[in-house]
């Protein structure tokens, strides 16, 4: 599987980042320019372009994510505190063309947050 993203990159270990957790399926990292005072990326080892693009095949892994995302929060001591956000698509704001769940925690949140 070629591997083009900088995602994939640090997921193969050619460039550094910042790492939270790893296993045989996904990653998490520091976001190198975060947009909440904790800013995580969890990232699927998988290099699925984006979450259309996930099928049927996917549906393991991306439960998984989830649940993962919570332990994340647990560690991180913002499992009462947090956003996911997946950025789906150049329209949707998306920049980096590998699956990935932000994060984010430890800012008061409000209905009108964007
Ligand atoms: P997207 O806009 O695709 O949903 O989010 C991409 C995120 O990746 C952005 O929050 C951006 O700051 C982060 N990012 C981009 N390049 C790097 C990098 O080289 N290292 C890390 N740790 N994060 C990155």
């Amino acid at each position: 599987m070629s591997e083009t993203t900088v995602f994939g990159k640090i997921i193969a270990g050619e460039i550094p980042a910042e790492k939270i957790y790893e296993d045989d399926d996904c990653i998490c990292i520091n976001d190198i320019s975060p947009k909440a005072p904790t800013h995580v990326l969890l990232i699927p080892k998988k290099p699925i372009p984006k979450l259309a693009d996930a099928t049927a095949e996917d549906e393991a892994l991306l439960g998984r994510l989830m649940l993962k995302a919570g332990d994340i929060a647990r560690q991180l001591g913002i499992d009462d505190a947090f956003r996911l956000i997946v950025n789906n698509g150049e329209g949707g704001g998306q920049t980096v063309f590998h699956l990935h769940l932000h994060i984010l925690g430890n800012k008061k949140y409000t209905e009108t947050d964007g």
